[in-house]
């Protein structure tokens, strides 16, 4: 049989060669990295929590009329995708304050803000994706002022969607990350939600206790990472309720 093509691997996916032009398929892997992957670790199912969560966001989205890149899941890892031109900014939406937020502003984590607060990363590892603002997006020719506007309607519209599902199954949406990419139709390009959108990219809290449900569990060593994003899932009903995690995931340094 024929080896696919890899296109590209990052920290927690690989993207290879999909079977038609204009289309990629999509490998969650069960690697966790933080802190710019100065923490490594593989988390048993992690992937496949993800490929099934980002797909239960992303089919969401997209019967609400949220243009996405998700044509549709293939297997547990794997997820066929529109190929597009990733916009090279992480697009963050906060509700309430945490994070890098809380850590540069000096907001105690879990302040609720006035209103979302919408913020712009420069997607570059070699810079630890540093903040940047419209004007150097501008200047620099990352994306155009409409683009802007586009994204920043697209990243508001996620955020109602997600934080009313969230809040349905008992979880806070604090804050989350999410890649736009550009799709070409015809002479119109057109910005369509991309990468995933998991537990790996949001801060989920339970509404009741505070738990966290999200990477920060492993970013701070909070407990274990799988059983925390198998009650996500459960709770959206995205796996089946008697499903659990049963491998205990491993740290590997
Ligand atoms: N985030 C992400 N990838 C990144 C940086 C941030 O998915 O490279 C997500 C993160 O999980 C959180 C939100 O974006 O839900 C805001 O992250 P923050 O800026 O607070 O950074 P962090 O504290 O994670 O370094």
């Amino acid at each position: 049989m024929a080896r696919r093509k890899k296109l590209y691997e990052g920290k927690a996916k690989i993207l290879y060669e999909g079977p038609e032009p204009g289309t990629l398929v999509q490998y969650f892997k069960d690697d966790a990295t933080a802190y710019n992957a100065e923490k490594k670790g593989v988390i048993d199912g992690k992937g496949v929590l993800n490929n099934r969560l980002s797909e239960y966001f992303m089919k969401g989205l997209g019967q609400i009329g949220v243009p996405t890149h998700l044509i549709k899941r293939l297997n547990m890892r794997e997820q066929l995708i529109r190929s597009v031109e990733i916009i090279p900014l992480e697009v963050v939406v906060r509700n309430t304050a945490a994070g890098s937020l809380s850590k540069r502003l000096g907001i105690a984590e879990g302040t609720a803000l006035p209103r979302p607060i919408i913020e712009f990363c420069y997607k570059d590892d070699a810079l630890g994706d540093p903040l940047v603002s419209e004007e150097h997006i501008i200047a620099f020719g990352w994306a155009a002022q409409q683009d802007l506007d586009d994204m920043v309607a697209l990243a508001l519209r996620v955020n109602d969607f997600m934080s009313g599902i969230m809040m349905a199954v008992g979880i806070r949406l604090i804050d989350f990350k999410i890649e736009i990419g550009r799709v070409w139709e015809g002479d119109f390009q057109r910005l369509i939600v991309a990468d995933e959108i998991s537990p790996d990219s949001c801060r989920l809290w339970d509404i009741e206790t505070g738990r966290k449900l999200d990477k920060d569990v492993f970013r701070r060593d909070l407990g274990d990472l799988a059983d925390a994003y198998t009650e996500v899932a459960r709770r959206l009903g995205v796996l089946p309720s008697n499903v659990t995690h049963t491998v205990k995931p491993h740290l590997i340094n």
